[in-house]
């Protein structure tokens, strides 16, 4: 019996059911598909620190698989392309992934269940719950974050994760590439490498530290590193998993008590896996301008406006500051999403994928459920019950960079420009009108 385990956001060994189900095979293929470059709203390709970041990743994984007489096969193209050849040229018998919510994502395994002979099992992927419980709990997934939250606190414990390497069977012989090694190294301003071991030094740093215990009052801060937890790049990849995290400020707590902060990150693990569930309900809807219930607000696209959100060169110093530290680095506050994405939705008034697209290309933490559903949000046509957030930009700056340091870090002040007026007519247009 041959068996292919195919790799997708679960780059680890340990707390990997889908990995430890392939291993019953005799022997087991490793695959590893890179993301397909996919032209989607003005936007092409992985900015330099996300490949960086995924390269870096896989080669520590291969690392990892060596010493357990495995291998990684990382190859390009389509999986509805790429597998079935390996399906056929290595006589595979079951294809096991884990599960992964987008619209290309589940189109994939429709056509391979379509096209292949044998069992595709999909098994718990990167949440911290399994999907039925969630299901028991919530046939119907609530349409806003408190009500999940609420009957998951009441009613559910994040299994322990297993920290145990599976034991894996052999590859079929075959010829593996080399992976290539990251175009770039990671920038001075945040020096993090892909790969279970960093994502485990830096949970352990975060925890030991007793940065933990001030998290609430701090995650606030626009820095990685210094006031949340910055552990979402490993997260996003699979690196390291909710669940283990979750585990790990359970036993913080166990040894040090409990405070308003560890249990902090915990509902941030949980809003995470909210917008996971959602994005798998979803589906397409998820890309949709007016989200699953079709809302239809008015917007324009002004090209000029869009290059200059992307390219740090707004009005608005503190914006500039955060997508300069965006492109550089692959990384954002949550404050600094926020901030950046009301301006592109609220001040210029641009479609809002046009920026999920941006950070999608660029964030080294990029998770589909998490960045299409938080932009969503802030839109108004997704899971806030206030029907979407719209900051005041100098408010926010006086709040959280009183003294400007961070936007002169980050070279936020630009000279300033008129803004460009939009195209005559609104976009889209409303039913109503037409
Ligand atoms: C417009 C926008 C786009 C976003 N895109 C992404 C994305 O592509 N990938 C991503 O992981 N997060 C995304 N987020 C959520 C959040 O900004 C990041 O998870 C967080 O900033 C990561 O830093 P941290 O690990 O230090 O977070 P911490 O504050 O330490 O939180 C711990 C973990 O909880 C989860 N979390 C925290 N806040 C959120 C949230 N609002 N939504 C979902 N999960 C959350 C993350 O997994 C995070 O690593 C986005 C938010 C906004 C407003």
């Amino acid at each position: 019996m041959r068996a292919i385990y195919w790799f997708r956001n679960d780059l680890r060994l340990h707390d990997h059911p889908g990995l430890v189900a392939a291993s019953a095979a005799n022997e087991l293929l490793l695959v590893y598909l890179w993301p397909k470059q996919r032209p989607w709203c003005n936007t092409q390709g992985l900015g330099e620190q996300r490949e960086r970041f995924i390269s870096e990743s896989l080669l520590e994984l291969a690392k990892d698989l060596q010493p357990l007489g495995q291998n990684l096969l990382v190859l390009q193209g389509s999986p509805e392309l790429v597998i079935p050849d390996l399906v056929r040229d290595y006589g595979v018998d079951a294809l096991h992934t884990s599960q992964c919510p987008g619209s290309y994502e589940a189109r994939a395994l429709r056509v391979l269940r379509e096209r292949l002979d044998i069992p595709v099992l999909e098994h718990p992927g990167s949440a911290l719950f399994k999907e039925a419980d969630i299901a028991g709990l919530c046939p119907e997934l609530p349409e806003s974050f408190s009500p999940f939250r609420r009957r998951i606190e009441k009613n559910l414990t994040a299994d322990e994760p297993s920290r145990d390497l599976p034991q894996l069977p052999a590859p079929p012989a075959l010829q593996f590439h080399r992976i290539p090694p990251p175009r770039i190294k990671p920038p001075l301003g945040l020096p993090l490498r892909g790969g279970s071991d960093a994502g485990q030094r830096r949970l352990k740093q975060f925890l030991e530290s007793g940065a933990i215990r001030r998290y609430k009052q701090t995650r606030n801060c626009l820095d990685p590193l210094e006031g949340s937890s910055t552990l979402s790049p490993w997260l996003s990849l699979g690196s390291i998993s909710a669940r283990e995290i979750a585990s790990a400020v359970r036993e913080h707590e166990a040894a040090h008590g409990p405070n308003e902060s560890t249990y902090w990150l915990y509902f941030e693990l949980l809003w995470r896996d909210y917008f996971f569930w959602r994005a798998l309900r979803d589906g397409v809807a998820l890309f949709r301008h007016g989200g699953r219930e079709g809302a239809v607000s008015r917007c324009t696209f002004e090209p000029r406006n869009f290059a200059r959100w992307c390219a740090g060169d707004t009005n608005h110093p503190l914006v500039n500051a955060f997508m300069h530290q965006l492109v550089s680095t692959g990384w954002m506050s949550n404050r600094g999403r926020q901030i950046a994405a009301s301006c592109l939705i609220h001040d210029f008034g641009i479609d809002w994928r046009y920026g999920a697209a941006f950070f999608e290309k660029h964030l080294i933490d990029y998770d589909v459920g998490s960045n299409y559903g938080n932009w969503q949000y802030i839109a108004g046509v997704g899971a806030d019950p206030r029907g979407g957030r719209a900051f005041n930009i100098d408010k926010q700056a006086a709040q959280y960079d009183p003294d400007g340091v961070f936007t002169q870090k980050w070279d936020g002040h630009r000279p300033p420009q008129p803004m460009y007026v939009t195209d005559a007519a609104d976009w889209p247009i409303s039913p109503k009108d037409t």
